[in-house]
């Protein structure tokens, strides 16, 4: 996870062992690395490059505040140190803050809903089970399971894999209508006293037209309180880009970022904030049905910066 930007801040933290004090010319040198890092990571161009702007700014502010108080003014902490805080803390702010809340309606009024969608393979069934697993778990709630992807049997089947792992019961109808079965589902919840319904939809392979009008087709009539998009972390940009599309259409709540474990890179998760305004709430960490984390950005920042 994040290795590559890591091994970045590795370099800058060399480049300032033995110096004493920061100048321009190693802000500079160290911005380089962090730049060059970020784009190997598959940050965004325009992320990775506001981010470095701010951070030359922050530490060229506090070179002319040490200036300026004199040699009294000699800073405590290292000039390594002090040059790594400021990025921890502009990493912490690109991908914060901490928003992994969940809007839940007044059981007396009806089962909350949450819809997941995302492309084909970004791991959107795998996470319903997770985030349903999580809900019994943290929040003490009864979920539904509704396979709305009824164009491909092996997803609603593997859906109800997760439920009798579960024990939750699973709402599906092969080759139905998936805007009936979701909302066949709101009343079947209230009958089998369920308060959590979470809607795993049709994914593709690239976002189009026909799928998104099915989503919003869904979302008219349901109306969920939450829409989380699954972002599979491992194909970088593709997912930032996945992500603008369906939020232009849909109005998301926030992101799943999965496959974590396996992303060497991190650009997906270090962008996807900044690019669409909306937060990651959630990240999968693994294939198994406890594999699902909060999303912290701090505890990241701390990660990349070893
Ligand atoms: P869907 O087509 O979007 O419903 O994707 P699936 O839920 O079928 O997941 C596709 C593959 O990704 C499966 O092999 C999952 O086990 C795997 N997967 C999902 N989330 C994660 C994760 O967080 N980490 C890892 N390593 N694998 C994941």
């Amino acid at each position: 996870m994040f290795d590559v930007v890591a091994k970045g801040f590795r370099d800058v933290r060399m480049r300032f062992e033995g110096k004493r004090e920061l100048t321009e010319e190693n802000i500079d040198e160290a911005l380089k690395d962090i730049r060059r890092s970020m784009l190997e990571a598959d940050v965004n161009f325009r992320i990775a490059k506001n981010f470095i702007n701010r951070v030359k700014e922050k530490a060229l502010g506090e070179v002319v505040k040490v200036k300026a108080k004199g040699t009294q003014g000699k800073m405590e902490v290292s000039p390594g140190d002090h040059f790594v805080k400021i990025c921890h803390d502009e990493l912490e702010a690109l991908m914060g803050p901490v928003d992994s809340s969940i809007v839940f309606t007044n059981p007396r009024v009806g089962p909350t809903k949450i819809m997941m969608v995302g492309l084909q393979g970004s791991g959107k069934t795998t996470t319903t089970g997770k985030l349903a697993r999580l809900l019994m778990d943290q929040h003490g709630k009864k979920p539904l399971l509704v396979g709305a992807d009824v164009y491909r049997p092996a997803a609603i089947e593997q859906l109800r894999v997760l439920g009798q792992e579960l024990g939750v019961p699973v709402h599906a109808v092969e080759g139905g209508d998936p805007v009936k079965v979701c909302n066949d589902a709101i009343a079947l919840a209230k009958e089998q006293d369920r308060d959590v319904i979470l809607f795993d939809t049709a994914g593709r392979l690239a976002v189009d037209d026909v799928l998104m009008n099915e989503l919003e087709q869904i979302v008219e009539t349901t109306s969920p309180e939450n829409i989380f998009l699954v972002a599979d972390a491992m194909i970088g940009q593709d997912a930032v880009n996945t992500a603008k599309e369906f939020n232009s259409r849909l109005e998301i709540d926030g992101f799943i970022m999965t496959k974590l474990d396996g992303d060497a890179r991190g650009g997906a998760a270090l962008s996807i904030k900044e690019v669409t305004g909306k937060p990651i709430k959630f990240i999968g960490v693994g294939e198994k049905l406890d594999d699902l984390e909060e999303f912290r950005p701090e505890g990241l920042a701390n990660r990349i910066l070893g």
